[in-house]
């Protein structure tokens, strides 16, 4: 099979956490910048069939993707890098592997053979490598190994990649290794042991990489850079250096210094479709650098002690406050630390104040005491997903007067479900893959802060969540003052709730943090941090 397409692979070693998503991400991005069609996918070892199901204090986000898809965060910072969607064909694990295989065998497929790791596992993994090749849509696909070389779990991966050399033909195959030179204080020195380690370990597997991109503190001087190439089998100019950065956004324009791009076009023999073009992001990166203003804005979750596990919102403040030139001061706060008793010391110094996604009981009240804050004194206020359930809920009990309002995840005997499940969902009883997830239309009412800031009258939203709000107490709700003002075309779903005499109080059902990215801030986020900058100057 000799490819049309360019096949990247990046494998890790070392350490992990060194960042291979980030470099696959800027990789991608100077190859779209010199005009390239790029996407980039990852494989993760884990058994779970997607990461729907892991705890976010562990694993950090589980992203969504528009078809619905519950990825790794990394496909987050392929989107947000290269402004194209990925989808489930981004994300493969070991599990979806293994249930594929074993789901092939239970139907017949390879009657009278003994289904084994090799060959059977491994073609698995190498038909999906080339699912999304096989579109014609990419000039390169960028394939990210989740892991570190020389773990178990990642072995059928490697075993893969080394296959995948000979199917794929001379020049349509690269393999970057990302790896650490660690710095010893006491000795003063770069060490290069841990990576030549990490790549013998690679050519155990039979697999030389090509370049090897190393993560490092301090410069690394040439003669490091000579004995790696030598120890590890590459050209000198192979051995790619990529210093700490400060901002994630940086990465492309380092690793365009470093020439990573021109390594990786001349290996595989393609020339530049044009010249690059990196206006816009550097553009974006001159505006996040230079605030000409500043807001505080508090994000209130219950996951804050893992960041990663807001990381598309995290990531969504950075665009959209670039976009106005502000510096949003993100400060989390665990709504379990938010009662009656303090909640003004917690959230008097705050411009504006998000109320964040999530599943489950605790800290929930802590949640319901913000909105109530964010409510009567007027801050702006933005919920997303939970967030806005908690509005509703903190709506239904202080101003309807109905005191036990709840949600049915919170308390399913509640008198006045306000958030519950629809009918037909009463029947799921499997956790995994069973939420609304995906976009789903929405559609605006005029006049509406909603309105106001995507200026049209139909938007896709992403989702996940198991629960909606009760249209039984629509009309009640917005008799006292809060109004629906997105809704689902198709099935009546209220997707938005507004609070009418507010200056800026909007909670939304899906998450609008997905679909932000360095070139296409998210509308809400950008119009939040503009009303959070006008409640700034009126304190
Ligand atoms: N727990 C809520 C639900 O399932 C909200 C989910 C979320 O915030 N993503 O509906």
């Amino acid at each position: 099979m000799a490819s049309s397409t360019k096949y990247i692979f990046i494998t890790g070693g070392v350490t992990s956490s060194l960042g291979k998503g980030i470099i696959a991400a800027s990789l991608g991005k100077l190859l779209q910048s010199r005009g390239f069609s790029v996407t980039i996918q990852k494989f993760d070892p884990y058994l779970n069939i997607d990461p729907g199901t892991l705890n976010p204090y562990e694993h950090g986000e589980c992203y969504v993707t528009d078809d619905g898809a519950e990825t790794d965060l990394d496909l987050g910072h392929y989107e947000r890098f290269l402004n194209t969607s990925t989808s489930q064909s981004n994300n493969v694990t070991t599990g979806r592997i293994y249930n594929n295989v074993i789901t092939k065998e239970r139907k017949g497929e390879f009657l009278g053979k003994t289904v084994q790791v090799i060959p059977h596992i491994t073609d698995e993994i190498k038909n999906n490598f080339y699912k999304l090749g096989q579109e014609g849509k990419y000039d390169v696909i960028i394939t990210e190994i989740g892991g570190c070389v020389g773990d178990i779990e990642s072995l059928p991966f490697i075993e893969a990649v080394r296959q995948a050399r000979w199917d794929l033909g001379p020049n349509n195959f690269l393999v970057i290794h990302l790896t650490l030179i660690p710095y010893l204080k006491a000795a003063k020195e770069l060490k290069t042991k841990p990576t030549q380690h990490s790549v013998k370990q690679l050519l155990e597997a039979g697999i030389q990489p090509d370049i090897l991109v190393c993560r490092t503190e301090y410069h690394l001087p040439a003669e490091v850079k000579k004995k790696l190439a030598l120890f590890c089998n590459v050209q000198l100019n192979s051995v790619i250096e990529a210093m700490d950065a400060d901002t994630i956004y940086d990465v492309p324009l380092l690793m365009k210094k470093e020439k990573l791009d021109e390594r990786v076009l001349s290996k595989l023999k393609l020339s530049s479709k044009q010249n690059t073009d990196l206006d816009e992001w550097k553009d974006f990166l001159g505006k996040l650098k230079n605030p000409t203003q500043e807001v505080t804005i508090g994000l209130i979750g219950k996951y804050v002690s893992l960041p990663d596990s807001y990381k598309s919102i995290i990531e969504a403040f950075t665009h959209a406050g670039a976009s106005v030139e502000c510096h949003v001061n993100l400060k989390l706060i665990s709504s379990e630390e938010i009662n009656l008793d303090n909640f003004k010391s917690k959230l008097s110094d705050l411009d504006g104040i998000l109320v964040a996604p999530g599943f489950g009981e605790r800290g929930f009240e802590g949640k319901i005491e913000t909105v109530r804050y964010a409510r009567e004194e007027k801050i702006p206020f933005f919920g997303i997903c939970l967030g806005m359930q908690v509005a509703v809920i903190e709506f239904a009990r202080n101003v309807l007067q109905l005191p036990n309002a709840n949600s049915t995840e919170m308390d399913e005997n509640t008198p006045h479900p306000v958030i519950d499940l629809m009918e037909e969902q009463k029947q799921i009883e499997q956790m995994g893959g069973t939420m609304r997830l995906g976009a789903y239309t929405c559609e605006l009412k005029r006049g509406s802060k909603a309105y106001q800031a995507y200026g049209i009258k139909k938007v896709q939203e992403r989702h996940r969540h198991r629960y909606e709000f009760n249209n039984k107490y629509l009309e009640q709700i917005e008799r006292a003052g809060m109004l629906a003002t997105g809704k689902n075309p198709d099935t009546g779903l209220v997707e938005i709730m507004e609070i009418k005499n507010h200056p800026w109080f909007v909670g939304v059902q899906f998450h609008p943090e997905y679909r932000s990215t360095v070139l296409n801030p998210q509308p809400l986020f950008v119009k939040f941090i503009e009303a959070a900058i006008e409640n700034k100057k009126y304190k």
